[in-house]
């Protein structure tokens, strides 16, 4: 029997709140991380601050790109500022290793985020070394997930075949653009709502999808 996973030879991976729980808080302090670099820097209050950063998170996918649009915020130093955070709620975990370097193909970290951080994530985690690459907001050139502009130059960074690869992101806005490019896409999300038709598999945990993957391929 065939599956939807037979012949894939690349897996993509958001990294927040997809490869862990959003319930370890781990994104909720970089949100506050940037309310409060927004205030300093625009010399705002912290509630004129969050409107801010929420308006150019949703129109842009990334609160930087818009920053750096209207008001010429460095990026390295946003970054640097908005990553400085604890990471110790985040605990390895063999399991995931073991499942997505089963997986048969190239995995890559997909992210908004800059190298270094991601870094730190997959080293709390203990999944560092199963990882091709880290493709971040910095060889995206700044353009954020949803955009087409960053997906493409992924694309072509890599050399990849979309009808090969697998996209993991909780954020289903993200995985519009790559669905329509011939991807299989995956939410990783507790939304018990309808799924948008751009989502071809929706899981609980990154875990439940992987053992579902695993499972079409052996059967
Ligand atoms: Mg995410």
């Amino acid at each position: 029997m065939t599956s939807k996973f037979d012949n894939k030879t690349t897996w993509l991976f958001d990294l927040d709140n997809t490869l862990y729980s959003p319930d370890l808080g781990i994104f909720k302090q970089i949100d506050v991380k940037m309310k409060r670099f927004i205030s300093k820097e625009l010399k705002v209050s912290e509630k004129q601050a969050f409107q801010i950063q929420k308006k150019f998170y949703k129109n842009y996918g990334t609160t930087l790109y818009g920053l750096m649009k209207y008001h010429n915020t460095d990026p390295e130093e946003f970054l640097k500022f908005v990553h400085n955070i604890d990471f110790t709620n985040l605990k390895k975990c063999e399991d995931l290793r073991k499942k997505i370097k089963n997986l048969p193909g190239k995995k890559f970290i997909y992210t908004n985020g800059n190298y270094e951080y991601a870094k730190k994530i997959l080293n709390s985690l203990g999944i560092t070394n199963v990882f091709s690459d880290i493709f971040d907001i910095r060889k995206a050139n700044f353009f954020p997930k949803p955009m087409k502009t960053s997906l493409n130059k992924l694309i072509k960074n890599y050399n990849l075949v979309p009808k090969e690869i697998v996209y993991f992101d909780d954020l289903d806005k993200n995985l519009k653009s790559a669905f329509l490019k011939g991807i299989t896409t995956i939410h990783i999300s507790k939304d018990n709502s309808k799924k948008s038709s751009y989502i071809d598999f929706r899981f609980r945990t990154i875990i439940n999808a992987l053992d579902m993957i695993r499972n079409k391929l052996e059967h």
